[in-house]
């Protein structure tokens, strides 16, 4: 064994050899062998992890004395051995004891890193694979990236633990000891640089790499004795002086996260109370963020800068995407994790931040709308929460919510040209891209071309991506919908199913389709909830289309054309449809409202809508089903013939099936069928008796 201390016989006995975990055997695996080109990544991962370290000790030494060094400079410290080829990393944080080792540096417990595998395991091509390692950033171990061997030595705050000291070079296996050797609180990581990556014995080279990744780190990074970084709280330096740059390393320190976040807001307040925030929205988040069974507001919490604990109710939870830190001066430091539930500090911040999120997302809907889109696609499902949540920001909120509607094929169409150009440039660039590969191929060298090949590949896709815009998309806005209202419209429609496309299919809309009225079309399962708890939008209700005792406008309804003789054949057929589907459907009625379909299920009055019995049945099993009613449409050929048959044949097979057959026509639609058998022994029937129908119609037309 060649750890780089000098080891008693006892100790020794303690050595033991430990093979790492398989999921950090992949890891590392691809790391070791890597050809990832952004090698910096392993400074600003171990800067970070001794910045927690340090964040970890600041904080307990608040209540705890009894720690080892408590008087100790909060520090990291970044020395160089070029004769040893050696870079050691320093730092005076809270350490490890042996089981922590064994458990922090051994295992992955990390959720990045466990991503990073997954995707690494979806991910074929080599170059991709590469790239995750920079967007994820996977901790401790990427120093093997660099490293040959790795020899860390760790003394716990805990005056009772002793020294540890882990060695590994990075292939299956690594040993810890017990040492003697070291005496003050913190961890020490002794990096083995390999040949090939020698760049990172020069400090020159390292001092450029902690300017550009730990710039933000609130503590001193000394490299070769001299500061690096600015070691000041981001947060609370003035605006204008703090680079876009910065903001987003920031950003990936905090969150982990490796891609860029959509926006953040910088907000600094001095009266009534003291604090500062730098709050991010990200492009997504992972999805146990957003839906485990006890969500939490993901922003850290500081008192006077120091760190202390990194969930806090300064938001609502239904803005639990947002990322980012407070810090608050008027907050006592040993502030308990109870007591700021209550806290009045708090709620007057999160009354302050609520309305500064909310006015973030409406300033990028305004500004950015291809970035409000990606917003909308990851996080809109949790932002409606808000709607019913939070009654003081309803408004706001229920401005910021999207949906489809019987307009927005139109509208896209509309916002169509400027995505079809984006694209038709797009493929230009790429044919042009080609071209010039070809043309320069005897020239120049290959991986240039390619590189430059890839770049307008990219910037195409780019350029794709920014042509998505919630219109492009057919997204309305409640806004939109009401300054395009029609004068003597009172009411805001819609209609709530599965999808869209099964939505847009129904025979409900047919009236509102002619007359040119917009109905928005509900397909999240929680958007009637959403709609009801709003209850107005800018002074309109909301009114669902398929209720029964809905109130159309005047103009939509169909006049009056049928004589009496109709009237009554259509009652009739009415009230016998009662009696046979009877079991299947409440009501059956006359419909005012469709013009080429048959037959609408419509909700009766008082009656719960389908999308909210799901809802309900989702939680209640027992919740119960209601039973919707049919309304005909006496000016169809189907439903006129029906009424014609039942006059002579009262009792016929064929009237009967036929009868079920409207109900299932419209669950068809519906994309709820209750017993595809039936119907398709119906549809057989039909489609014999339509052939030999067509056929007769022939003969006769021939003689
Ligand atoms: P992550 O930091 O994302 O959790 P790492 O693999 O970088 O993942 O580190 C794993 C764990 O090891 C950390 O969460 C921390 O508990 C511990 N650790 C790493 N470096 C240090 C350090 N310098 N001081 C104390 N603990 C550390």
């Amino acid at each position: 064994m060649t750890t780089e201390h000098h080891t008693t016989p006892e100790e020794e006995a303690q050595v033991e050899e430990r093979a790492f975990q398989t999921e950090v055997q992949q890891v590392l695996q691809i790391l070791v062998h890597s050809l990832y080109t952004d090698k910096d990544v392993f400074l600003r991962e171990l800067v970070s992890n001794a910045s927690d370290a340090l964040d970890k000790i600041r904080f307990r030494s608040l209540t705890d004395q009894g720690i080892v060094d408590p008087d100790a400079e909060l520090e990291i410290d970044i020395s160089v051995d070029k004769s040893a080829s050696k870079l050691t990393i320093r730092d005076t944080g809270i350490g490890m004891t042996r089981d922590e080792v064994n458990r922090n540096i051994g295992t992955i417990a990390h959720s990045g890193s466990r991503e990073f595998l997954e995707r690494l395991s979806a991910e074929q091509d080599e170059e991709q694979r590469l790239k995750l390692i920079g967007q994820f950033g996977v901790g401790f171990y990427s120093v093997f990236m660099i490293a040959e061997r790795v020899v860390l030595t760790t003394r716990s705050a805990d005056p009772e633990a002793e020294a540890v000291v882990w060695e590994s070079t990075g292939d299956g296996s690594y040993t810890v000891a017990t040492t003697r050797d070291k005496t003050g609180r913190g961890t020490e990581i002794q990096v083995f640089v390999r040949s090939d990556c020698e760049e990172y014995l020069d400090a020159h080279r390292l001092e450029a790499v902690v300017r550009r990744h730990s710039d933000y780190v609130a503590y001193p990074i000394k490299v070769a004795g001299k500061q690096s970084n600015e070691a000041s709280a981001l947060w609370a330096r003035p605006r204008n002086e703090i680079t876009e740059e910065q903001y987003k390393e920031f950003y990936q320190h905090l969150s982990g996260d490796h891609q860029e976040p959509l926006v953040w807001e910088h907000v600094a307040v001095d009266v009534p109370i003291q604090f500062y925030a730098v709050l991010y929205l990200p492009r997504q988040s992972p999805l146990e963020l957003l839906f485990s069974p006890e969500p939490k507001v993901r922003v850290n919490l500081h008192v006077k800068r120091v760190f202390i604990q990194d969930d806090c109710e300064v938001l609502p939870l239904y803005l639990r995407f947002v990322r980012g830190v407070v810090d608050c001066d008027d907050l006592p430091l040993n502030v308990a994790r109870e007591s700021l539930q209550n806290n009045p500090v708090v709620a007057k911040i999160r009354q302050t931040l609520t309305r500064r999120v909310l006015s973030c997302i409406e300033g990028l809907a305004d500004r950015d709308p291809a970035a409000f889109l990606t917003f909308w696609e990851s996080f809109g499902i949790v932002l409606k929460e808000g709607v019913a949540r939070d009654f003081e920001h309803r408004e706001q909120v229920g401005k910021l919510l999207r949906f489809y509607s019987s307009f927005s094929r139109k509208l896209a169409t509309d916002a169509g040209p400027a995505e079809a150009d984006a694209v038709e440039a797009g493929q230009a660039d790429a044919v042009k891209a080609q071209g010039e590969e070809a043309g320069q191929a005897a020239a120049a060298g290959e991986a240039t071309q390619e590189a430059d090949a890839e770049a307008d590949a990219e910037d195409a896709a780019e350029s794709q991506e920014k042509a998505r815009t919630p219109e492009s998309e057919g997204l309305v806005s409640l806004q939109a919908y009401v300054d395009r209202m029609k004068s003597d419209q009172e009411k805001i429609f819609y209609l709530s199913g599965d999808s869209r496309a099964a939505v847009e299919q129904s025979p409900l809309l047919e009236a509102f389709r002619r007359h040119d009225l917009e109905v928005l079309y509900l397909t999240d399962p929680v958007d009637e909830w959403v709609v009801g708890s709003m209850q107005d939008f800018d002074g309109k209700s909301f009114q669902a289309i398929d209720a029964e005792d809905v109130e159309l406008p005047e103009e939509v309804k169909l006049e009056g054309t049928e004589d009496a003789g109709d009237k009554e054949r259509t009652i009739e057929l009415v009230s016998y449809l009662k009696k046979e589907l009877e079991e299947r459907v409440g009501d059956v009625r006359e419909s005012s409202r469709l013009s080429d379909s048959p037959c609408a299920l419509v909700t009766p009055k008082g009656g719960v809508s389908q999308q909210m019995e799901r809802l309900m049945r989702i939680s209640d099993e027992s919740f119960p089903l209601t039973k919707r009613t049919l309304e005909i449409n006496p000016g169809h050929a189907a439903i006129r013939n029906m009424g014609e048959l039942l006059k002579t044949q009262r009792d016929s097979e064929e009237l009967k099936s036929w009868s079920h057959f409207l109900v299932d026509y419209v669950l068809l639609a519906e994309g709820q069928v209750e017993d595809p058998q039936r119907v398709m022994g119906q549809i057989q029937k039909m489609m014999g008796a339509a052939s030999e129908a067509a056929l007769a119609e022939r003969k006769q037309e021939d003689s």
